[in-house]
């Protein structure tokens, strides 16, 4: 069993804010928002991070980018504009460590990212 706490989500052995799934994506509510959007979209395979990305998982990762752009435009959030980001590793602030691209949304941010 893995001890991934996202492998658990995308799993359903604990429950979380789901807001889309299909047989490759996951996305969900993320549990301290920094912004009035802020949902995780993960694949539901368990890759580390962008480091741990191989060429077979270009058209995946493609994948959760268009899952982003369509939950930006369920939210509502698309006319104003959104930001995505990815974090990899220690520096860049990864703290948990299932590949999963943040989408933000609902408010005014600034440049450049703390
Ligand atoms: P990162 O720091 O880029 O690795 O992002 C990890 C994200 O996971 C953070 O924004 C956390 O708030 C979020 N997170 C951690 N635990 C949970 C949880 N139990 N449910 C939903 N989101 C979580
Ligand atoms: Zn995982």
């Amino acid at each position: 069993m893995s001890e991934c706490l996202f492998c658990k989500f995308v799993n359903h052995e604990i429950p979380t804010q789901v807001v889309y799934e299909d047989e490759r994506a996951f996305a969900f509510r993320d549990i301290n928002p920094q912004a009035p959007t802020h949902i995780l979209v993960v694949p539901r395979q368990h890759i580390e991070n962008l480091a741990a990305m191989h060429t077979e998982h270009e058209s995946l990762m493609g994948h959760l980018l268009w899952v982003c752009a369509e939950l930006a435009r369920q939210e509502g959030i698309e006319a104003e504009g959104y930001r995505v980001v990815l974090n990899t590793n220690r520096a860049a602030g990864q703290s948990v460590y299932h590949l999963h691209f943040h989408l933000l949304g609902g408010r005014h941010m600034t440049w450049p990212p703390g």
